[in-house]
């Protein structure tokens, strides 16, 4: 398993997948590849959880939710996450983000828009921009399938 990898067309299919880059997708249009970077260091090259977050500037109880909120969507099944990860990151990463940290809110470009919090854009991006949010997964997740 590595970089290199693809995911089947069961998998591709499967919602628990579209869930997990579901999430990373958000994290992206959201403009934060901190959470991105570091998931990918955990699951696909089983960096530790305190590593993974000093090398980020992420808390590592964050890093650990992060985590859970992942494997949560797998059923527990980390190699599900690590596959999943590793054949659609450099898709998500491609991505331009439509949300931007800025001096500590959240300025969404589409709609004008400023969020107090990561939170609030979190969920702008889903009640607003939800239909985008789904083509995009399917778009990526159907990129990273084996020919
Ligand atoms: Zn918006």
């Amino acid at each position: 398993m590595g970089s290199e990898s693809a995911l089947t067309s069961q998998i591709a299919d499967s919602l628990l997948a579209k869930e997990i880059v579901r999430y990373l997708v958000k994290q992206r249009l959201l403009g934060d590849l901190r959470v991105l970077m570091a998931v990918k260091e955990y699951f696909v090259d089983s960096g530790s959880p305190s590593d993974v977050a000093r090398k980020y500037g992420l808390g590592r109880y964050h890093v650990r939710g992060y985590v859970q909120r992942l494997l949560g969507k797998a059923r527990n099944n980390h190699a599900f996450v690590a596959d999943v990860i590793s054949s659609t990151y450099k898709h998500i990463c491609e991505l331009n983000p439509i949300i931007l940290p800025i001096g500590g809110r959240y300025y969404c470009m589409l709609c004008d828009e400023w969020f107090r919090s990561k939170y609030m854009a979190f969920s702008h991006l889903e009640n607003v921009h939800g239909d985008l949010v789904t083509e995009l997964v399917n778009k990526i997740v159907w990129a990273g399938v084996r020919p």
